[in-house]
């Protein structure tokens, strides 16, 4: 006989791994192309000769660098094993009873209903407006005493929908300030509003303790396979964040890989201004073709395609090309290099596709 195991996990799904296609255009993940810098291939070959020792269980030389940048305290900052890590970790902080609330919206990252749930802690997802955007005033609204946390995902994966700074902070005075409030960052590199509206969360953090922002060296940094994410927020609640911390979660190799990406930013940001322009063409191709696809600012771009997102992945596959379905909702498609995209919208444009697919 088996050993008990928590009942609830079994409406949890378990993890099945995606069907291999060789030779295919990987379009799924939200991750950066290119490998990383020879500075950052450098850090890490070297951080690997000492893989006998123990990392800074702290990171204090990756937070030192980390509060630098971002011009905080260093206590303000705390590193976790990706920024998904850092989302369980702030529902261990906040939530003890099932009878607490997490609030997030739908559909959004879809680690916040696991970590809600794995912590024993009770979801409430808010549906999107029809402009696929966090319905801020609804989630507002949906706040009750046993709130604990929300998370707002800000651009929002899967859709690339993004508020602005005064959104925001309307939102923010509305919630009482024993609810932490976790603006969730991961595409931050990849927004381009105004600069009056910019939705910086670090800075929206300063003078509002009950707000912490999660970032990640995963995406515009491009180190996915490392692991490493921050927090930037109260120094309250990054001590709390390291007391439930899992010990040395945060590798060697991963710390020394996000300094070295660090100092080389202005490099990593120029393929990001790159990357955008790249998103920006294939959304106007597939509005131009009929896709209903809103405004993105992060790097990847939303088919809102409803019960046809399966057939439509399925199909994609065929041609080639591995696309993310979302159940009911619709298609994310990551953007690649030119000549992926390219192989991308030939798939999405070909007028048979189109006669299924578009409107
Ligand atoms: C990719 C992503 C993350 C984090 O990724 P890590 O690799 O764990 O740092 C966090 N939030 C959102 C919304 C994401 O899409």
């Amino acid at each position: 006989m088996t050993a008990h195991i928590r009942p609830d996990l079994a409406t949890i799904p378990a993890y099945v791994p995606g069907r291999d296609h060789p030779g295919a255009t990987k379009l799924a993940s939200n991750e950066t192309t290119f490998g990383p810098l020879p500075a950052a291939a450098k850090a890490i070959a070297e951080a690997a000769e000492l893989a006998n020792r123990y990392p800074d269980n702290h990171a204090v030389e990756l937070r030192t660098a980390l509060a630098a940048f971002l011009g905080v305290p260093v206590e303000r900052v705390a590193a976790g094993c990706g920024s998904v890590a850092l989302c369980q970790e702030l529902v261990q902080i906040t939530c003890s009873s099932p009878a607490d609330e997490v609030v997030f919206a739908w559909r959004s990252f879809e680690a916040y209903p696991i970590v809600t749930q794995v912590g024993n802690a009770t979801a409430v997802p808010v549906p999107l407006t029809p402009e696929l955007t966090h319905d801020l005033d609804s989630m507002a609204a949906a706040v009750t005493e046993h709130t604990r946390l929300i998370f707002v995902c800000n651009p929002n994966n899967p859709t690339g929908t993004a508020h602005g700074r005064a959104a925001l902070e309307r939102f923010l005075d509305a919630i009482p300030a024993r609810v932490l409030v976790v603006l969730d960052e991961a595409y931050f590199e990849y927004l381009r509003l105004t600069p009056q509206d910019h939705p910086n969360g670090v800075e929206i953090a300063r003078d509002r303790p009950n707000v912490v922002v999660l970032r990640t060296f995963s995406k515009a940094y491009g180190l996915a396979g490392l692991r490493v994410g921050y927090a930037v927020g109260d120094p309250a609640v990054i001590t709390a964040l390291m007391k439930v911390h899992i010990p040395f979660s945060v590798n060697r190799v991963a710390q020394a890989a996000a300094i070295a990406s660090l100092e080389a930013r202005p490099e990593l940001l120029d393929r990001t201004g790159a990357l955008i322009a790249e998103r920006d063409r294939v959304r106007d191709a597939l509005v131009t073709a009929g896709y209903p696809v809103p405004p993105s600012e992060a790097n990847f771009v939303w088919l809102a395609l409803g019960e046809h997102n399966v057939a439509f992945s399925e199909a994609a596959a065929e041609a080639g090309v591995l696309v993310r379905p979302y159940g009911g909702d619709g298609v994310r498609v990551t953007t690649g290099d030119p000549h992926e995209n390219d192989r991308f919208l030939r798939f999405a444009t070909d007028p048979a596709v189109k006669a299924r697919f578009a409107a």
